[in-house]
């Protein structure tokens, strides 16, 4: 791990993979792991609609979302409205989605770390519309 400043220009932004998430999904990364750290951070622009399929992460997720209104369930629990300031705390290996609400962008910054294997990301099936398209539980 070097001193210096990953200047904004130097990272591209990517559209990610239709293997994993339905719609227009853009990331820019802003930390991949280097030794010793395992964080990796990612901010992640969904556009109306755009979701990511079902996965897990090895050591759990952060989410903090910095605009627009998005969509986050849990396995087994209700569709949640998430909001700009909003933190997403995933506990590890726990099957979940994220993503805009229907009619809204919504862009987060998405924090994880690899375990001691490197092991990361679990992906699984797309959400399906008529899960992604329930009412969400009310913000408290
Ligand atoms: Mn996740």
């Amino acid at each position: 791990m070097q001193p210096r400043i990953i200047r904004a220009a130097a990272r591209p932004t990517a559209k990610a993979g239709a293997d994993n998430f339905v719609g227009t999904v853009l990331q820019d990364p802003v930390y991949a792991p280097e030794q010793p750290s395992r964080l990796r951070a990612t901010r992640v622009s969904f556009t109306p609609g755009a979701r990511t399929n079902w996965h897990q992460h090895a050591v759990g997720q952060i989410l903090y979302v910095l605009s627009g209104v998005g969509r986050y369930q849990l396995e087994g629990q209700p569709v949640q409205s998430i909001a700009p300031g909003d933190t997403v705390v995933i506990p590890p290996n726990s099957r979940h989605w994220h993503g805009a609400a229907p009619d809204t962008m919504m862009v987060h910054l998405a924090m994880s770390e690899t375990n001691e294997k490197g092991e990361a990301t679990s992906w699984f099936e797309p959400v399906a519309d008529t899960d992604y398209a329930k009412a969400p539980a009310k913000a408290e």
